[in-house]
């Protein structure tokens, strides 16, 4: 019968009085030794109760295939590659994985469940019973409504002022699919008209901002709607020049060579030209980047209910500064031809519920 070496027994009582590292380094450095002196028959069970320490504790939850390697309570994601290079060991199933995030918002009673490095996802209640009932962090003013009469569902950000941005099915996803309240009307929307001999009607709210058919009228309980013209929103041209290009949802860019829609109005105004504030407000952003070149956007508050903005790109330097407060006609910048562009111009933009729109129904050029 085989047994080992007594100088192999000195050496585990040494790394007794070392260091963890030292004495996972010189553990390894022993089996290591002992299995190619082909003692590995006796080893393997020795090996697992020297490193017990460090034996691998796979978990995961019953609604995620995500699987994670427990280690001093700090669960660490695995990716496919890594537990097959472990063997593929079993995993336990377990209510919860530390650090998982929990959500619920005031428009339905969902839990959102999101553990570290997964996606969002919507507890059953036997999931929520399972992880021990947690309390979520409540968003008791914000939520999720879709219109009774549309397609359209809004993400709200402030259900008591109405404000909100319309939510496209992958951001809905990346919230885990919460459940959302269905609703005929959302504060503050609007039905208008852009002139009173027109049959079109428009919607305007946090959902969505469009022209609605005459069934979808029918279905928001035929709300009258009121003359819209470009006059109501109070703005001024930034520049005094020429539409050199109109906005467009597909226009052959200039510069990039596909089709890329023009969310704004292109004025053929020289560079240097100051920039009007198109109406009072305050900047809400400054930037540089490599499509708007310099650009500010303004936030206008509530104008007819809804939240408003303009944007002004392709700026020669930095415009005035993000928190400064403008008034009507006050010089935010001066046109360039920097970003994206191929000679000076203004690209401005008029962004209602921070969607962008056609500049000429919201003022006159
Ligand atoms: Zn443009």
């Amino acid at each position: 019968m085989l047994r080992p070496p007594t100088r192999f027994l000195k050496g585990i009582r040494l790394i007794m009085f070392s260091s963890p590292q030292t004495r996972r380094f010189a553990r390894t450095a022993a089996v290591t030794a002992l299995v190619a002196s082909g003692l590995a028959t006796t080893i393997i069970p020795a090996k697992a109760a020297i490193l017990g320490s460090q034996a691998v504790d796979i978990i995961k939850v019953s609604y995620s295939g995500k699987l994670y390697n427990l280690q001093n309570g700090v669960p660490d994601l695995l990716v496919f590659s890594e537990w097959a290079a472990m063997g593929y060991p079993a995993a336990r199933t377990v209510g919860q994985i530390p650090g998982t995030v929990y959500k619920t918002w005031a428009t339905s009673p969902d839990i959102i469940a999101t553990p570290p490095g997964d996606s969002p996802h919507k507890l059953t209640f036997a999931e929520w019973n399972a992880a021990g009932q947690p309390a979520p962090i409540r968003y008791s003013n914000e939520g999720f409504i879709k219109l009774s009469w549309a397609p359209e569902i809004a993400r709200m950000t402030n259900l008591q002022t109405g404000a909100g941005v319309p939510l496209s099915f992958a951001q809905w996803g990346s919230y885990g699919f919460p459940s959302y309240k269905v609703q005929q009307r959302i504060t503050g929307d609007q039905f208008y008209k852009l002139s009173a001999s027109s049959p079109d009607i428009y919607y305007a709210g946090p959902a969505v901002n469009r022209k609605i058919t005459l069934a979808e009228w029918v279905g928001a309980g035929k709300p009258t709607p009121y003359v819209r013209t470009s006059s109501a929103w109070g703005l001024i041209k930034p520049v005094d020049a020429r539409v050199t290009s109109e906005f467009s949802l597909a226009r052959m860019h200039p510069t990039l060579g596909y089709i890329r829609p023009h969310l704004g109005i292109d004025l053929g105004a020289s560079c240097g030209t100051p920039i009007k504030a198109s109406r009072a407000g305050v900047i809400s952003s400054s930037t540089y980047d490599s499509g708007g070149g310099y650009s500010v956007t303004i936030s206008h508050g509530i104008v007819n209910g809804v939240p408003l903005y303009t944007r002004y790109l392709h700026m020669r330097a930095p415009g005035l500064a993000s928190g400064t407060r403008v008034n009507q006609g006050t010089i935010v910048g001066y046109v360039g031809t920097t970003g994206s562009s191929t000679g000076c111009h203004l690209h401005f933009e008029v962004k209602p519920n921070n969607q962008a729109q056609n500049p000429r129904n919201y003022l006159t050029f």
